[in-house]
């Protein structure tokens, strides 16, 4: 006999979740199953509250929940350096160091020719508009060590080559082709420490 419908569409939404599988797909499905009709009240409510709320900072790009941004409107945090990635989850990486009291911008993806992504795919105007305005000294350059995280750094740094500001990118402590996410934290601040200016880096 086969899956009964119900089970087959809730296991069809887990195995949307990164890195999971059918059989781990199967399990979680399973596993919701025996949850109490608390649990399972607290479960939806609080993706229907992530829905709602969840949202992106219009200046930074870091998912928050409140209308204030904490990087963003925090008046303790340096204005004059700005550390550039791709991806909002990553800021958390950083902050976890504390050894980084500027501010963050989320690119929101890569350039990535095989997959069909160009500049209009990153927030390359908003990063244009704010490092304009004159305040920002230093422009620390995050990208993956993938060969379109890399790609994405040459172009910002052609992009912003126009203004007064210095560039520079983590050093080559990071592992060839590392997904920022997996890299430890002691790693991150000695990359962090270490930066290279990319016009004389490069
Ligand atoms: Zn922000």
């Amino acid at each position: 006999m086969e899956q009964i419908d119900s089970v087959t569409k809730l296991i069809a939404i887990y195995k949307k979740l990164p890195g999971i599988g059918s059989k781990t797909a199967e399990r979680l499905a399973y596993a919701t199953l025996s949850f109490s009709d608390e649990e399972i009240e607290e479960f939806v409510s609080s993706l229907k509250y992530v829905n709602e709320h969840v949202h992106s900072c219009p200046k930074c790009g870091m998912k928050i929940d409140t209308d204030k941004c904490p990087i963003c409107d925090d008046p303790t945090r340096d204005e004059s350096t700005l550390l550039v990635l791709i991806d909002a989850k990553n800021i958390l990486t950083f902050e976890k160091t504390n050894k980084y009291n500027g501010k963050y911008f989320v690119l929101g993806n890569t350039l990535s020719p095989l997959k069909g992504r160009g500049p209009d795919d990153i927030r390359i105007n908003e990063l244009k508009d704010l490092v304009s305005k004159g305040t920002i000294k230093e422009v620390i350059l995050a990208c993956s060590s993938t060969l379109d995280g890399e790609l994405t750094a040459s172009y910002i740094h052609k992009i912003l080559s126009e203004f007064p500001v210095k560039i520079t990118r983590l050093a080559y402590g990071l592992p060839i082709g590392a997904d920022l996410e997996y890299v430890d934290e002691l790693t991150i601040e000695r990359s962090l420490r270490g930066r290279l200016d990319m016009k004389e880096g490069d």
